[in-house]
């Protein structure tokens, strides 16, 4: 029945301190939050807003925005107070606008200690700040803008180099007695930033937020945040995620939402098992795949749906669905829970599978209604 079941071995996730973002807890046991960043001018509040929007609707957790003018900083109240979900305030250079976030009511804000301590050294007025409104500082640290000392100290950004810098920055913060910290160490290889998130793990307690930085476009970005959030989260490190795509942050929202559930870290909305078609297709299984991902996009409840081309593994898959269709011969066998219930022409199978999936949830509502399981 609904919903679908977890995965069996779903990781055991490493212990750390826990900070508050908004509403949404990370770290300290807390289910991993997906996060993404605005792409919007951030002071055209509308618009910024809309992103939020769809980005929510997407499965978002947590959104970041970046502050980079005054502009921007005078946006944020009304972004803060609206957002239907925490919204973190990304800083690189400037305290002001720091403090003006704090101000607004962002619920954590991303600073770069090394940078500010650069320009003009206000970490103590920035801790004392955060402190007093209850708003958390993830720093970040990305191969791009390490540390030149560092850079010089280590011949390039490795992992060593990304947690050195990572841990001095903390220790900025540590030294005004400041502790609400999440960390992020970034770089575009994989490899590089597993063994760095690793480091980090056996050397502190903080929660940590994964990000393989310039992941690049769609397709190779997912792939690589794939892999090396798949083998940290495997291994219990990780507490928030963000997948940086050059495409859509509802796209880069879905990606972490698939990878999670790939984990049997976040239960999945929709499964679809469809298989990736050969020579014995009698149908456009492409097509189908799609148009069933499209019509179930916003479908409210959580649904595992075969869609397979031929009666070889169709029919075995679509059983083990809640609902299925297994095709042939321009035509679709649609199962519900491992029962046949109909045959239909192919263009009729995403409606017959639409009416079966409501007819199943009504059928659980009631059962629920009259006292059934919860
Ligand atoms: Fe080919 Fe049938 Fe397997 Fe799909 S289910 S890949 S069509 S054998």
């Amino acid at each position: 029945g609904l919903p679908t079941q977890p995965p069996p071995h779903t990781p055991v996730r490493r212990r750390t301190r826990q900070s508050r973002v908004g509403a949404v807890p990370v770290g300290g046991g807390a289910p991993i939050s997906v996060q993404t960043m605005t792409t919007t001018n951030t002071a055209d509040v509308d618009t910024t807003l809309q992103q939020i929007a769809e980005v929510t609707a997407a499965g978002c957790d947590i959104v970041r925005v970046a502050v980079p003018s005054q502009d921007d900083a005078d946006a944020l109240p009304v972004i803060a107070a609206r957002s239907p979900i925490p919204v973190i305030a990304d800083n690189h250079f400037q305290p002001r606008y720091v403090f003006a976030a704090i101000d607004a009511g962002c619920a954590a804000v991303r600073v770069n200690p090394g940078n500010i301590r650069k320009f003009d050294d206000r970490v103590g007025d920035i801790a004392q700040a955060a402190s007093a409104a209850g708003v958390p500082v993830r720093i970040g640290v990305n191969a791009g803008s390490l540390d030149p000392r560092l850079l010089i100290k280590h011949g390039k950004a490795t992992a060593e180099a990304l947690v050195e810098s990572a841990l001095w920055e903390v220790s900025l913060f540590e030294e005004h007695g400041f502790t609400d910290l999440k960390i992020a160490v970034k770089h575009h290889e994989p490899t590089t930033m597993i063994a760095a998130n690793r480091l980090l793990a056996e050397r502190c307690d903080y929660p940590l937020h994964l990000g393989v930085t310039e992941a690049g476009p769609a397709l190779q970005g997912t792939a690589k945040s794939a892999v090396a959030f798949g083998i940290l989260l495997n291994e219990g490190i990780g507490d928030t995620i963000r997948v940086s795509l050059s495409a859509d942050p509802v796209e880069q929202t879905k990606a972490g939402c698939h990878i999670l559930a790939s984990l049997g870290l976040r239960p999945r909305k929709l499964e679809i098992v469809s298989c990736p078609g050969c020579g014995r297709l009698q149908v456009d299984l492409h097509r189908l795949v799609a148009q069933v991902e499209a019509a179930f996009d916003d479908f409210p409840h959580p649904l595992r749906i075969a869609v397979m081309g031929c009666v070889v593994n169709g029919p075995g898959e679509a059983r083990e669905a809640d609902l299925g269709v297994s095709c042939g011969n321009g035509k679709g066998q649609v199962f519900r829970h491992g029962q046949v219930i109909s045959t239909v022409p192919e263009d009729k199978i995403v409606d017959t599978l639409l009416e079966e999936a409501l007819r199943l949830v009504e059928g659980i509502e009631n059962v629920s209604g009259t006292g059934g399981a919860p």
